[in-house]
C-alpha cells in the first residue's frame, strides 16, 4: 500500500471511532422495555415470510449494487479525469467552474444508478406496493434529481471554496458547513422540498382531537398534525415527524389514516410525539456536530491520497483545489457517509425502541401494538426477522420481530 493512504485511513478509523463514541454518549440508558424472544411463525404465515424475504432480499442487494457503481463510477473519474473537469484561467471561472462540475456530476450519477432504481420499482410494483405510474415516477426523478444537483452545486461551491482558502484546515470550518446544512435542510424540508412531492392537509375533525388529547397526556407541544397523500405513490402505512422548532410536525400516510382502526393510529401517534418528547430531531443534529469534524477530516484525508496535490515542478507552489477535485471528494464522501451512517445506526435503532415503549406507556395497548405490527409489516411487504448483515448495515428501526417482543413483555407487565 502507498504510503499516501495511511493517514487517510488513519482519519477514517478515527471517524469510526468518534461515531461509536457519540452513540454512547447518546445512548437512551432508560426508557425502553427490553422485548420478549418470540418466534416469527408465531405471527406471520409461512407464506408471508417468504414473501417479504423474496421481495426484500433482492431489494438489498440492488441497493448494494447501486452503491457500488456509485463508487465504481467516481472511481473511474479519480483515476481518468474527463476533459469537462479541466480548469480554466481566472478567480471566478474556477468556481463557477466547480458547481457546473458538481451539478454534472450529480446528474451522471443519477443516470447512471437509474436502471437499478427501475428494476427495484418493478419489483415494487409486481408485490403491489408501487402505485406511481412509469411517467409519474420519470417526473419524480427528473425533479429529484434537478433538487440533487442544486444542493451539490452548492456544497461543492462551499467545500472548494474553503479547499482553496484554507488547504490544510479546510475540514474544520466544513464540518460547520455540513451542521449548518443539515439543520436547514431539516429546518426547510417539510414546508419546502415535501410540498414540491406531496400534498399536505392539516388534520381536522376527530383524528385532531385525538392528536392534542394525547399530546397533552404526552406532556408534549406536538406543532401541526398533517396527512400526507403517500397512497399516490404507495400502498405502504407510515408516519413520521419532520422539521424542528416552527416547522416541526407530526405527518400521517393517508393510507394509514384510511386504513387502519383508531386504537392502532393512536399507537402510531403516540409513537411519533415520543420523537418529540425525547427531542430527538435536535438531540440527532446534537450527534452530527460531534462527529462531523472527525467524518470531514476522514473526507480531507482521503481526498488528498486519492488525488495528490503535487506543486507543479519547479514552482513549489501547493495546487489549489478546482473542479479536478470533485470525483475524488465525491468518492470520499459515499465512503464516509455511509460507515459512518452504519454506526450511528445503532443509536437510531435504539432512539426507536425508546419511542415504541413510549407509545405503550401512554396507549397501555399492546395488543393493538402487535395487531398494528402484523398488518404493518404485511402490508409494507417487510421481513419481520431480516437477516443480520442487512439489519446491522441498514437498520434504523427494531425489527418488526422485536418490536413485536417488546409490546409481548409489556402485556405480561413488564415495564422500563
Ligand atoms: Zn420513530
Amino acid at each position: 500500500m502507498q504510503r499516501r493512504w495511511v493517514p487517510a485511513l488513519i482519519a477514517l478509523a478515527a471517524a469510526l471511532v468518534v461515531a461509536e463514541v457519540g452513540v454512547l454518549v447518546f445512548w437512551p440508558e432508560g426508557g425502553v422495555v427490553r422485548p420478549d424472544d418470540v418466534a416469527a411463525s408465531a405471527y406471520f404465515t409461512p407464506e408471508q415470510i417468504s414473501r417479504a424475504a423474496d421481495f426484500r432480499g433482492p431489494q438489498v442487494w440492488l441497493y448494494l449494487a447501486g452503491m457500488l457503481l456509485e463508487l465504481a463510477v467516481l472511481g473511474l473519474l479519480v483515476a481518468c479525469p474527463p476533459r469537462l473537469l479541466r480548469e480554466q484561467d481566472g478567480r471566478g471561472a474556477v468556481l463557477r467552474r466547480v458547481a457546473g462540475a458538481a451539478a454534472a456530476l450529480s446528474l451522471l450519477l443519477t443516470l447512471v444508478g437509474l436502471p437499478l432504481a427501475a428494476v427495484g420499482r418493478q419489483r415494487g410494483i409486481d408485490v403491489g406496493l408501487v402505485t406511481r405510474s412509469w411517467p409519474g415516477w420519470a417526473q419524480d426523478v427528473m425533479l429529484g434529481a434537478a433538487i440533487q444537483a442544486g444542493l451539490m452545486a452548492l456544497t461543492a461551491l462551499a467545500l472548494v471554496g474553503l479547499m482553496r482558502r484554507v488547504p490544510r484546515w479546510w475540514w474544520l470550518p466544513a464540518s460547520g458547513v455540513v451542521v449548518a446544512g443539515a439543520a436547514v435542510v431539516l429546518y426547510l424540508t417539510p414546508v419546502v422540498l415535501d410540498p414540491l412531492f406531496n400534498r399536505f392537509t392539516p388534520v381536522q375533525g376527530p383524528v385532531r382531537t385525538e392528536v392534542l388529547t394525547l399530546a397533552e397526556r404526552a406532556g408534549v407541544d406536538v406543532g401541526e398534525v398533517y396527512v400526507v397523500d403517500a397512497s399516490r405513490r404507495t400502498t405502504a402505512a407510515n408516519a413520521y415527524v419532520a422539521g424542528f422548532g416552527p416547522t416541526k410536525r407530526v405527518v400521517v400516510y393517508d393510507n394509514l389514516l384510511e386504513r387502519f382502526s383508531a386504537d392502532e393510529l393512536r399507537l402510531v401517534l403516540a409513537h411519533e410525539l415520543a420523537h418529540q418528547r425525547y427531542d430527538d430531531v435536535p438531540r440527532g443534529l446534537l450527534y452530527v456536530l460531534l462527529v462531523a469534524p472527525f467524518g470531514m477530516l476522514a473526507v480531507a484525508r482521503l481526498t488528498a491520497a486519492s488525488r495528490p496535490e503535487r506543486s507543479p515542478a519547479g514552482t513549489g507552489t501547493r495546487r489549489l483545489a478546482d473542479a479536478r477535485t470533485l470525483p475524488a471528494l465525491a468518492l470520499s464522501l459515499s465512503l464516509v457517509v455511509p460507515a459512518v451512517t452504519t454506526i450511528s445506526n445503532q443509536l437510531s435503532r435504539r432512539v426507536e425502541a425508546r419511542a415504541d415503549s413510549f407509545a405503550l406507556q401512554l396507549t397501555d395497548a399492546p395488543k393493538s401494538f402487535i395487531a398494528f405490527k402484523r398488518r404493518a409489516t404485511v402490508r409494507n411487504v417487510s421481513e419481520p426477522d431480516p437477516p443480520g448483515p442487512s439489519r446491522w448495515l441498514f437498520g434504523t428501526h427494531p425489527t418488526p420481530l422485536e418490536r413485536i417482543g417488546a409490546a409481548e413483555a409489556w402485556a405480561r407487565g413488564v415495564r422500563p
